[in-house]
């Protein structure tokens, strides 16, 4: 199957600042697939290189089996919606929808035809006579979805595009997103620095850091399997256990993640070891161990007993939960 993206060792250096680094990356159609990592690791300078406002300062990028090399932006059947929507706030919402449509040239009632069917898609029709100023943030961020799915793309690209949206709205942001992408059959590419945004969404994602990708894989085999200590620590709240640590809890001296929700307290065999803090979170209460001067924390779910600040305790984790990320520092 040819990729809809495919990277064979891009670059993208600022003078000394190596925002994206030798990075290879096949992203398949009809995938969701996220770009995720910390601030300034190279996401958004990757969707740029896409979406063609960047251009590579070595390697080579094909989308959908065609070099991107000298192909400018509108012609790559790529669109954006970024973070801040971008709307034109004189604009009604149907002529922000279809301004791209009327750069081309396109007649009027098509135009307006079309923009009413992209807003019955993000679940606004009807809003084509208002002004952006008078929609909430979630209904501006569909209104950019919209204008994005007029074009007809076939990969999506987006930019942190709940970021602005209140906790409540965003999941359900999220939600509407993954149903719409699955419906469409379109690739999006989607960038975040929230870990569980990704999980939730994703098909696939690659983990970014310092301008290169450290892992790709399903967000189970991200959560499950890290390779490293960055992706362990970064996605989800992993304990990394250094070799020492590993070796003393009964494992070979390697580099060692442990997830927080997999390890439980109280058997009569496990390790010993001391509470030093807990604190409530709702849904869970999370222990902090100290074994032998590393803090190990563990996530108990609500009604489970709850040891005190001070008290020593014993604990274990299933089978297969240590996961062994190999000796390198
Ligand atoms: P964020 O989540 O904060 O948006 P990011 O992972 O998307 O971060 P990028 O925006 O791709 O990161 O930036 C990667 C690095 O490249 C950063 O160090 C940034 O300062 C640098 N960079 C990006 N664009 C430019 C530019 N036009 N000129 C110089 N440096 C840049």
């Amino acid at each position: 199957m040819i990729p809809a993206v495919k990277f064979q060792k891009v670059s993208r250096h600022f003078g000394t600042v190596r925002a994206v680094d030798a990075v290879d990356l096949e992203i398949e159609p009809g995938e969701f697939f996220a770009m995720l990592g910390p601030s300034g690791s190279g996401k958004t300078t990757c969707l740029r290189l896409i979406a063609g406002f960047e251009q590579p300062t070595a390697g080579h990028i094909e989308i959908f089996g065609e070099t991107a090399e000298g192909v400018p932006p509108y012609r790559r059947n790529v669109n954006t919606v970024f973070q801040d929507y971008a709307l034109f706030p004189h604009l009604n919402v149907a002529d922000n929808v279809a301004y791209g449509q009327m750069i081309r040239g396109v007649g009027k009632a098509e135009r307006l035809r079309d923009a009413e069917a992209a807003l019955e898609m993000v679940k606004l029709p009807g809003y084509g006579a208002r002004k952006p100023g008078q929609l909430s943030g979630g209904q501006r961020q569909r209104v950019a979805l919209a204008r994005a799915l007029v074009n007809k793309p076939k990969v999506l690209l987006l930019d942190e595009p709940l970021g602005a949206l209140d906790l409540k709205l965003r999941e359900q942001m999220q939600e509407e997103l993954k149903v719409l992408q699955k419906a469409l059959g379109i690739t999006f590419v989607f960038v975040t620095h929230d870990q569980g945004e990704a999980l939730s969404m994703a098909d696939r994602i690659a983990v970014f850091n310092e301008g290169r990708i450290m892992q790709t894989g399903t967000p189970e085999d991200i959560y499950r399997r890290p390779k490293t200590r960055f992706v362990a620590d970064f996605v989800g709240s992993s304990n990394v256990l250094p070799p020492d640590i590993t070796r003393r809890l009964g494992g070979p001296a390697e580099w060692a993640s442990l997830r927080p929700e997999d390890i439980h307290l109280g058997s009569d065999t496990g390790h010993e070891a001391q509470v030093s803090a807990t604190s409530f979170l709702g849904s869970a209460t999370r222990v902090t161990l100290d074994v032998a001067g590393e803090k190990i924390n563990v996530l108990l779910p609500s009604g489970t007993p709850v040891p005190q600040q001070g008290e020593s305790v014993r604990f274990a984790w299933s089978d297969d939960a240590l996961h062994l990320m190999g000796t390198e520092a």
